[in-house]
């Protein structure tokens, strides 16, 4: 007897990675191994020196498949058991590691657009949908493109045990979001790899391709995002704390830090128009979904909780993210 598990990476694909994948069937009840795969097809190596190692470090039930086959998360690295440059993940264990008593919690919203035929999905094929306005979380068919895709998607990621939280249809057609926590930096990161993964896979059984695209249509159209969501302790029990953090996000050298992190064409994005603020201008506040980083209103009611940065593009990769925030704000904290 034997069963299938789908090894997923991460590749070297410029200006923003992509996800590769490929199946490896063993013995029932057999651990996973580490795999092999050639690097010089996706960015990663030379074409005379192209092997790389896959590290499963993520694995859970997949819900596409069924029984016993699995989903495994693989880091990259080289034969010479070195982390390859593309893995961001191994960058992020020491600092989870170094900050780990401060419990960080995230929560990621990814949004992300449904493409087909060349256009997002309930655009016509000549000239432009209606304006926004009724789209986010909207309900029928004129203003609804895709839902069945992620309806699907979401069902996926419940039954493979991903943290998914939600989801909802987005201020542009074809636009949706679905968000994963809260859980720690480096869970956080997996699980919305995989679910991002899944996205693309049940989405291809439509003949619809699901894009990460920071601003997939020109003009007066909402970019996408990754609103990531952040918490340590310290501020899920006070206040100061917020402010703390808040206030560590925008010194001196931390902003152009943290937005050469935050995904590929921030300055398209964060124009200060469509629920952003300028990427030169560093600002935070209650309510305000025109800052940088918003204060939910229950979190200054309450006088605790946790922070919205919305900085980050929908096609981050998020052990970035959550390495950045908790670098930033749980030095600060310390202190
Ligand atoms: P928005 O109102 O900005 O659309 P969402 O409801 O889409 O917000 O996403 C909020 C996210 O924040 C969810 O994933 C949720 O799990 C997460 N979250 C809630 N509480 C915390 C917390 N204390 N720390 C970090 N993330 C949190
Ligand atoms: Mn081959
Ligand atoms: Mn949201
Ligand atoms: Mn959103
Ligand atoms: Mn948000």
């Amino acid at each position: 007897m034997t069963y299938k598990a789908e090894y997923i990476w991460i590749d070297g694909t410029e200006p923003s990675a992509r996800l590769r994948s490929k199946t490896k069937v063993l013995a029932s009840g057999a651990p996973l191994p580490d795999w092999g795969f050639d690097g010089s097809s996706t960015n990663q190596a030379p074409g005379d020196n192209s092997d790389c190692v896959l590290k499963p470090v993520f694995s859970c039930p997949d819900p596409i498949r069924g029984g016993d086959d699995k989903l495994v998360l693989c880091e990259v690295y080289h034969v010479d058991g070195t982390p390859h440059p593309t893995n961001n993940r191994a960058k992020l264990l020491p600092i989870a590691e170094k900050f780990a008593e401060q419990d960080s919690w995230f929560g990621i919203e990814q949004e992300y657009t449904f493409f087909q035929e060349g256009r997002p999905l309930g655009f016509p094929a000549v000239g432009f949908p209606a304006p926004q306005g009724p789209y986010y979380c909207g309900v029928g068919a004129d203003e609804v493109f895709g839902r069945e895709i992620v309806e699907k998607h979401l069902d996926a990621c419940i039954e493979a045990g991903l943290k998914i939280s939600g989801i909802n249809a987005e201020v542009m057609p074809g636009q949706w979001e679905f968000q994963i926590g809260p859980a720690g930096p480096v869970e956080v990161a997996d699980h919305l790899w995989v679910a991002r993964w899944l996205l693309y896979r049940i989405a291809e059984e439509f003949d619809v391709a699901a894009t990460l695209d920071a601003k997939p249509a020109k003009g007066d159209w909402n970019g996408a995002g990754a609103h990531t969501n952040f918490s340590t302790k310290a501020m899920r029990e006070g206040y100061d704390a917020i402010v703390t953090a808040c206030e560590a996000l925008g010194a001196e050298g931390k902003v152009e830090e943290h937005l050469a992190g935050y995904g590929h064409g921030i300055e398209e994005r964060l124009t200060g128009e469509h629920e952003t603020a300028h990427y030169s201008q560093y600002s935070y506040g209650v309510s305000d979904r025109g800052a940088s980083v918003r204060i939910p209103w229950q979190v200054e009611v309450e006088k605790k909780g946790y922070i919205e940065d919305r900085r980050p593009n929908a096609n981050i990769d998020p052990y970035n993210v959550t390495r950045l925030l908790v670098n930033t704000c749980c030095s600060a904290l310390e202190k």
